[in-house]
């Protein structure tokens, strides 16, 4: 075992995925790159898999790996199959550039898929070329890492290679190839798939996978995808609300965009807010404000009624029945959103205990803070600063804001908890640095069109520790002067 693990960086391959019902997948090798390089690799985590990051980095093993264009021992790559909702409409989807190598098993026991992106065509490609362009995979590498780094469950990012290839979007472009490590890729559009083209049998086996690999605490028995759907909503609601705490803007939260293990995924047109608004949207083809980062806990909620839809049959046999306990948990995903958000904002505020006012309090906070286009990040990192410092954003010397921040002092008063213990659970709740989009443009200009890849170590470095309030950080902090909208796309 050793022997062999030395020979092939560490890859302990299983692959569970391959003993689900075939029309899940579709088998296929990766298509060869012309010049394949190693451009970021992700050390930490590799050896958190069990991997030779040493290896992987020095020989061509991790060029040839990750570009798609040796499969490692063990694997068994596999276009998943999945449909999904986008922007509203139902669709076939699937894995059109991306291939599943297998399930990489850690020296802890911990499983973990191992996917390529940008790997070349599938089946489920329909038009597009099944290539990814080196900007995008890096964007996805640095967000990915930093949202990990800031605490929200999320899809990891363990290298990026360079294929040597050009690409075609609107201009020439640099392929490349992400390699993503996540709980599973399952997703609610796996379900929508099975649901629409499979049989009874089918449904049945993809739930009680994705119980036996996300919920395997769950009882067995009658209530068994009841409980399933109540994990998922629990989860899906912490994941929401963890994202409106930062002000993390997800973009396309399309139903295949929504993992049933709770993990954020798929780092297209995301980016984080500025200035509060809850009317904020990043993506350019999201005119109509379905993704707004306001409408986020809604559209989740939305998402995970057609997940529900497709866990009728297993539900109950009667289907009023069924739809009866669907809804239930539908309605409790609020309440489980509602309080994840609000012990999130008693933590940003650095309150303990709870007082019926709470609520109100955090929300006039960020009422006072869309009327002054205050900065979200850095109004908290600020409060989390008081006293420390007399600087503060402009929004601190409005009136209006002097008349909050009284009632604030006045609720920090009445707990017997020490000012310190305050600002400590504040410091441990609010990041000091995000990964702000005119820096994350910064650092892929420079690797993209100037191989110099030392900008976005630098960003990386920063983002790896959010809540350090390190001095380095002040000048990650500093917001872009006001250019227009910012807009990110989805041509990645
Ligand atoms: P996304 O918007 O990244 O979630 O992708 C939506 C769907 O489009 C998924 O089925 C992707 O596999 C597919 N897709 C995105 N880009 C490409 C591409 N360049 N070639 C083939 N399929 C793609
Ligand atoms: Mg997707």
């Amino acid at each position: 075992m050793n022997e062999h693990n030395a020979q092939t960086a560490g890859w302990n391959f299983d692959t569970s995925y391959t003993r689900l019902p075939e029309l899940f997948y579709t088998l296929m090798a990766p298509s060869s790159v012309r010049a394949p390089s190693l451009v970021k690799l992700n050390e930490r985590l590799a050896s958190s898999l069990g991997l030779d990051a040493k290896a992987l980095a020095k020989s061509d093993e991790g060029a040839a790996v990750f570009a798609g264009n040796r499969v490692p021992e063990g694997a068994s790559p596999l276009a998943q199959a999945y449909a999904g909702h986008q922007f509203g409409h139902f669709t076939m989807l699937g894995d059109g550039r991306a291939l599943l190598l297998g399930e990489q098993i850690t020296p802890a026991g911990d499983r973990f898929d191992i996917q390529l992106k940008g790997s070349g065509r599938t089946p489920y490609s329909r038009r597009g070329d099944g290539r990814a362009a080196l900007g995008p995979m890096l964007r996805e590498y640095i967000v990915s890492e930093a949202m990990h780094a800031l605490g929200i469950p999320t899809t990891r990012s363990l290298a990026v290679a360079a294929t040597g290839e050009k690409i075609y979007r609107e201009t020439e472009l640099p392929g490349a190839v992400l390699a993503r490590v996540a709980a599973s890729h399952l997703r609610v559009g796996t379900f929508q798939y099975a649901a629409q083209w499979g049989a009874a049998d089918d449904l049945q086996a993809l739930a009680d996978y994705a119980i036996a690999r996300h919920y395997p605490d769950l009882p067995s028995g009658d209530g068994r995808y009841a409980a399933l759907l109540q994990a998922v909503c629990s989860r899906q609601a912490a994941l929401i609300a963890k994202w409106q705490l930062v002000g993390f803007i997800h973009g396309v939260m399309n139903t295949d965009n929504m993992t049933i293990s709770g993990e954020t995924i798929d780092y297209g047109p995301c980016a984080f807010m500025d200035s509060y608004d809850p009317a904020t949207v990043f993506s350019s083809i999201d005119t109509h404000g379905r993704y707004a980062y306001g409408n986020q806990p809604n559209i989740a909620a939305w998402n995970l009624a057609r997940f529900a839809e497709t866990l009728l049959p297993l539900l109950h046999e009667e289907e009023e029945r069924a739809i009866g306990i669907a809804e239930a948990e539908l309605v409790r995903y609020f309440d489980v959103y509602r309080g994840e958000w609000l012990a999130g904002m008693r933590a940003k505020l650095g309150l303990f205990g709870e007082e019926e006012h709470d609520q109100a309090l955090a929300e006039d906070l960020l009422s006072l803070m869309q009327k002054h286009h205050a900065d979200y990040t850095n109004t908290f990192r600020a409060l989390s600063a008081e006293g420390t410092t007399e600087s503060g954003p402009m929004l601190f010397g409005t009136a209006d804001f002097g008349q909050w921040r009284e009632r604030w002092r006045a609720r920090l008063a009445r707990q017997e908890q020490s000012h310190e213990e305050s600002r400590r659970l504040m410091r441990a709740s609010n990041p000091a640095v995000i990964p702000r989009n005119h820096r994350v443009e910064e650092a892929l200009a420079a690797a993209v069109e100037r191989d110099d890849l030392s900008v976005m170590e630098r960003l990386l470095a920063t983002l790896a520790d959010p809540y350090a309030y390190s001095p380095e950080q002040e000048e990650f902090s500093v917001v872009p002067a006001p250019s227009g909208p910012y807009r990110t796309f989805c041509g990645t």
